[in-house]
């Protein structure tokens, strides 16, 4: 059961319980408010982040025990950064995973070629990425989730099953879009910040808390991009890390088998 699961299920006893002892002792109003205040906190803070697995079960890192890492770029691709960046990732032989936005990967069928071409695994990061996206209900995700994969299976002849939610934000609408389309949620465990501090800040973010089985996320739509790569390439190699493509990492097909 989902942690979301476990805390409704307290929180409904806890209500029924106190409805029980309110039928003998009279009990003040603001203890049902305070509980229903408190329930939708701890929702509040359980879909910040994919990581906290409280809605669904996500993949959010690897076996802690092996010196693997992967490497994943968000929000992509972009016709005039993703190509440099799969030059970089071709000279250091380097496979990863792209979480391609479906509107995006429409408009560079050819780049999303050539990322396959290469042994990238392309997953899905929904069609618009849209603000908005955790506010839709599921059949809405779903649409969103459908698209992406019609997109860049028609691209690329593979139907995705990684799937990141924008955000990495999670709710009960979007675990049961997951469930129905089948995606497998992946988060991460290393987050490098790259949209919104500079190259060194990021390699010194991810030299301090680079862990064994890391998913590290970064962001194929900023120029920096290539400079933060060539050094965490140069930085990764140096310390001894494979770097593994997810599916190896987490023991998962990215792609529907036919
Ligand atoms: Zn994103």
């Amino acid at each position: 059961m989902s942690k979301y699961g476990i805390v409704s299920i307290i929180f409904i006893s806890l209500i029924i319980g106190l409805f029980v002892i309110g039928i003998f002792v009279s009990l003040p109003l603001f203890i049902f408010f305070f509980l229903f205040l408190l329930y939708i906190s701890i929702l509040s803070i359980g879909s910040f982040s994919i990581r906290y697995n409280f809605f669904i079960n996500a993949y959010n890192r690897g076996n802690r025990q092996d010196k693997k890492i992967a490497i994943t770029f968000d929000d992509g691709p972009e016709n005039k950064i993703t190509p440099e960046l799969l030059n970089i990732l071709a000279t250091h032989n380097v496979k990863t995973t792209f979480f391609c936005i479906g509107e995006k990967a429409e408009k560079n069928k050819e780049l999303l070629r050539q990322m396959d071409a290469a042994g990238h695994i392309i997953g899905n990061h929904s069609f618009t990425h849209s603000t908005l996206f955790d506010f839709k209900l599921s059949g809405r995700m779903i649409d969103e989730i459908e698209r992406t994969n019609n997109a860049i299976e028609k691209i690329i002849n593979k139907k995705p099953l990684l799937f990141r939610p924008p955000y990495g934000i999670t709710n009960p609408f979007l675990k049961k879009a997951i469930k129905k389309t089948n995606m497998t949620p992946v988060g991460w465990s290393l987050r490098s910040f790259d949209t919104i501090r500079d190259d060194k800040q990021v390699m010194k973010r991810i030299r301090k808390n680079i862990k064994e089985g890391d998913i590290i996320l970064l962001h194929d739509k900023n120029k920096q991009i290539h400079t933060i790569v060539s050094e965490l390439l140069c930085f990764l190699e140096t310390c001894g890390f494979e770097i593994v493509n997810l599916d190896k990492l987490l023991a998962v097909d990215a792609y529907e088998k036919f």
